[in-house]
C-alpha cells in the first residue's frame, strides 16, 4: 500500500466523522474477524435513570436512596449518577456530605455519610464486606435484570438496606450495527461488567448471540478477554468509551473509541468515532477495507 493512498483513506474517514491516528492504522482493519463491543456507553446510551427503589422490609425507601444518592455523588460511573440525580430530585433538602470515599473499581463504592458506614453496588460488594442480601430481595433482583436492568445494593453500618433498579438505553443505531458487522463477515461479541441477565437482555435487543455475551468481567481482566480471543486465532477490533476499556482497546488489533467516551479511552485507541455513533464505526472497516482494494 502507498503510504498516498492511505493518506486519502484518512481524509475520507474525517468527512465521516472518523478521527484515525495514522495511515497505517488502516491496514489492521484488514484482518479483523471479530469485533468485540463495550456495553454501557457503548452499545447503550450510558445515560442510565433509577426505575425503582426496593427497601429491605423495615426500611425506609426515601432514606436509602438518599444515602445512597449521597454517597454516589462522589463517583463519574453512570449508574452513581443516575442515583445521586434521583435523590436529588426526590429530596428536599440537600443530601449528606461524603466524609469518606473510595471507589472499588467495577463493582461499587463505599464510604462515610451523615456517619454510616455505606456501601452502593453490586450484590457482589456486599459479600465482599461480608454483609447478608436478604432472601426476599433475591427475587427482586432476578426479576429486575430479567428485564435488562442494573440492579444496586445498598448497604449501611453493616446491613442490606435496599436494592436500586436503573436502566439504559439502547442507542438508536446499535441494532443497525450489529446487522452491519455481520453483513461484513464479523463475529460481534458484547463485552461487560455489568450482570450476565442485563447483558443478554441489551445482547437480544441489538442481535448479538447468547453465545458471544461476556459478561461480569472486572475492569483489570477486560484485556484479557481480547488476548484469549487473540490466542483463538481472532482478528480483534474493540469499540469502548470508559477508563475501564482502556486496556483492551490497546491490546485489540484495532480500537476503536467512541467520542463520547472518556480521554484514556481515545487515547489507548486507533481510531475514534466523533459522535459516538457506533454505526460510523462499521463505516470505517468498510471504508479501510475499500481503501486497500483500490490500493492492491
Ligand atoms: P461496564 O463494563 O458495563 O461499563 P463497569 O465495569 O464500569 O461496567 O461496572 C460493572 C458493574 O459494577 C456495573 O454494572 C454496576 O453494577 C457496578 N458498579 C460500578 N461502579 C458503580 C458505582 N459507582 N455504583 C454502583 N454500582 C457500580
Ligand atoms: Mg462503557
Amino acid at each position: 500500500a502507498t503510504p498516498m493512498a492511505l493518506m486519502v483513506g484518512t481524509g475520507r474517514g474525517a468527512a465521516l466523522g472518523i478521527l484515525i491516528k495514522g495511515p497505517e492504522v488502516l491496514e489492521s482493519t484488514r484482518r479483523v474477524d471479530t469485533v468485540v463491543l463495550d456495553k454501557t456507553g457503548t452499545i447503550t446510551e450510558g445515560r442510565m435513570s433509577l426505575v425503582d427503589v426496593h427497601p429491605v422490609t423495615g426500611e425506609d425507601a426515601a432514606e436509602v436512596l438518599r444515602l445512597a444518592g449521597a454517597l454516589e455523588d462522589a463517583s463519574e460511573h453512570p449508574v452513581a449518577r443516575a442515583i445521586t440525580a434521583a435523590a436529588r430530585g426526590r429530596s428536599d433538602r440537600p443530601l449528606s456530605a461524603v466524609e469518606e470515599f473510595a471507589n472499588d473499581e467495577g463493582l461499587g463504592v463505599h464510604g462515610t455519610v451523615g456517619g454510616h458506614a455505606v456501601l452502593v453496588g453490586r450484590p457482589r460488594l456486599l459479600e465482599d464486606w461480608s454483609v447478608d442480601v436478604p432472601a426476599d430481595l433475591a427475587a427482586v433482583k432476578s426479576d429486575a435484570e430479567a428485564r435488562g436492568h442494573t440492579v444496586v445494593a445498598v448497604a449501611w453500618d453493616g446491613e442490606a438496606r435496599g436494592l436500586l433498579s436503573v436502566a439504559d438505553t439502547v442507542k438508536e443505531g446499535s441494532a443497525d450495527a450489529v446487522r452491519g458487522l455481520r453483513a461484513l463477515g464479523l463475529t460481534p461479541v458484547l463485552l461487560t461488567g455489568d450482570a450476565e441477565p442485563a447483558a443478554r437482555a441489551v445482547a437480544s435487543e441489538v442481535g448479538i448471540d447468547p453465545g458471544r455475551v461476556i459478561a461480569e468481567v472486572m475492569p483489570a481482566d477486560k484485556d484479557e478477554v481480547i488476548a484469549r480471543l487473540q490466542e483463538e486465532g481472532r482478528v480483534v477490533a474493540m469499540i469502548g468509551d470508559g477508563v475501564n476499556d482502556a486496556a483492551a482497546l490497546a491490546r485489540a488489533d484495532l480500537g476503536l473509541a467512541m467520542g463520547t467516551g472518556t480521554d484514556v479511552a481515545i487515547e489507548a485507541s486507533d481510531l475514534t468515532l466523533v459522535r459516538g455513533d457506533l454505526r460510523v464505526g462499521v463505516d470505517a472497516i468498510r471504508l479501510s477495507r475499500r481503501t486497500l482494494a483500490t490500493i492492491k
